[in-house]
């Protein structure tokens, strides 16, 4: 067995050219940056507009084929996928790590999750139907059939680098899509990592191509605008979902977005306060609280408000922060200085508007983009961390009287991707979580993201739905045939 070190897992990844595309026009490269340690991992190739297009064009060639290919082929390649993610769970672990901060523990759930949309849609691509029906005046028999949608441009995130890829992928590659795989520049290793795999997985050439980029408007604003593109799946903060469904627009593309959320969790009084605090601090912590799925906004019933809060300040202040490789480290860093300087400024923002700090609320000097994990309380709802997403180890504690109230300031928010509510009263449970304007809850749990779930949100946390039995929807379309007889 060969040792796993840091720089084989970085040296192993295939940057530098498009992965089963046509070589680079661009000759540019850019640095990856280690978020803990602020040194260059290593350089990518940094694409430009023309190889945006030539990436393109060449899943736009391989559509065609691709699309027809059998159903069971398609899923053995995911499942042999599946399979190769999870033998090299340590490497590509190690990788995320590196990349993006997270400690290893995290990472390796990442992977496991990210895997898991491979094995759910590989068992979705042979389950695609159709229907058939007999005319209602009679005479003519109407079939439905499904075919892919065709080339998709898929956007992702930094903040799950495998997965938010493995979540577009898996489906497109179910349905029978070809793909331009455009990874965020701060984490573009994790992809090129995939396209690997995917390729030893038996993915034919041509199907997946990434481009990883430091101009991402100047890349993706001719690929939106080019009628061989039709459809993008995007997911990251909502002013440029907003942006790209404008783009959509105009050239008629199907859309899937993943957006920003505001989260609440409400704690009532009837709780089992233990599972409160544990879910608590996964839906605050995982991830240093960069997750679109993160909690932003703690909802305490007044009577246990004071217990709950003495008990999670605990939690948070004998978590481990470092660099995210260490052993016992729980808290990496943020992923870089302008998310770091976000968080500060909106926990300065609360404080000024009466918010207390109980833990926390600084960032330690030296080097890495750290921030201490932070409770405040008597946070006041004109504070900004209120109403914007604060992506960050940030729990902002207020305090409700009534199962009223809690619902009316909980969707006081223009976001909808999901809420949680901690109860052992099993009605209001099913109220609650039909109240909250979300597309997703969490009851008793801090934790929805499953890949046979349907994830997505409601209003402006974006539209369409990944994983589940709604995933693969979302890259296919219906054709009908008319049938005389
Ligand atoms: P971001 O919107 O800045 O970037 C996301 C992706 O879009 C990156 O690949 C980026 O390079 C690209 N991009 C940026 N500007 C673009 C443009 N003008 N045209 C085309 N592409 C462009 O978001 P981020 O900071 O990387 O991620 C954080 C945001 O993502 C948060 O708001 C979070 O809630 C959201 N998010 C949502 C989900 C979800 O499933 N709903 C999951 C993870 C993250």
């Amino acid at each position: 067995m060969t040792t796993i070190t840091e720089e084989s897992v970085v040296a192993s990844v295939q940057a530098g050219a498009l992965a089963g595309g046509s070589r680079r026009a661009s000759k540019a490269t850019f640095d990856v940056l280690d978020p803990a340690t602020e040194e260059v991992l290593t350089q990518v190739a940094d694409a430009g507009p023309e190889d945006g297009l030539a990436a393109l064009a060449t899943a736009a060639s391989a559509q065609d084929e691709w699309g027809r290919t059998a159903p069971r082929t398609r899923a053995e390649i995911l499942r042999n996928a599946f399979e190769l993610l999870t033998s090299r769970s340590e490497e590509l672990a190690l990788l995320i790590t590196l990349e993006m901060g997270k400690p290893l523990a995290e990472s390796r759930g990442e992977v496991a999750y990210a895997a898991e949309f491979l094995r759910w849609f590989s068992e979705q691509a042979a389950h695609i139907g159709g229907t058939y029906r007999e005319a209602p005046m009679g005479g003519q028999r109407l079939i439905t059939h499904r075919q892919p949608v065709g080339p998709s441009l898929l956007i992702t995130p930094w903040n799950f680098p495998l997965a938010m890829g493995t979540r577009k992928v898996g489906a497109a590659i179910a349905a029978g899509c070809t793909m331009v795989l455009k990874p965020s520049e701060l984490t573009p290793l994790a992809s090129f990592a995939l396209a690997q795999i995917l390729t030893e997985a038996g993915l034919p050439a041509g199907v997946l191509n990434v481009v990883a980029t430091t101009d991402a408007a100047g890349l993706v604003g001719p690929l939106m605008a080019d009628t061989r593109l039709r459809k993008v799946s995007f997911t990251g903060s909502t002013p440029v979902g907003r942006l790209l469904l404008r783009q959509a627009a105009d050239n008629v593309l199907r859309t899937s977005m993943e957006l920003g959320g505001n989260a609440a969790l409400l704690v009532f009084d009837d709780a089992d306060l233990d599972a409160a605090i544990e879910g608590t601090i996964v839906a605050k912590m995982r991830n240093m609280g960069q997750s679109c799925v993160a909690v932003n906004r703690v909802m305490v019933q007044d009577a246990i408000a004071e217990e709950f809060v003495a008990r999670l300040a605990d939690r948070m202040a004998g978590l481990t922060m470092g660099r995210g490789t260490e052993a016992g480290v729980t808290v990496g860093p943020l992923i870089d200085d302008r998310q770091r300087d976000k968080v500060g400024a909106l926990v300065e923002d609360a404080v000024r508007h009466g918010a207390r700090p109980v833990v926390g609320a600084e960032a330690p000097a030296g080097t890495g983009y750290f921030y201490a994990p932070t409770v405040l309380t008597d946070v006041p709802a004109e504070a900004r961390i209120a109403r914007e997403e604060v992506f960050g180890p940030v729990a902002a504690v207020t305090t409700f009287a009534s199962e009223e109230d809690a619902l009316r300031v909980a969707n006081d928010t223009e976001f909808g991707l999901v809420g949680f509510v901690f109860t052992r009263d099993i009605s209001r449970a099913v109220r609650v979580g039909e109240g909250l304007e979300t597309g997703m809850v969490g009851i008793n749990q801090g934790l929805v993201s499953n890949a046979a779930g349907p994830f997505g949100g409601v209003k402006q946390s974006g539209l369409g739905r990944e994983g589940g039995d709604e995933g693969i929807e979302e890259y296919l379309s219906t054709k009908y045939l008319a049938l005389a007889i």
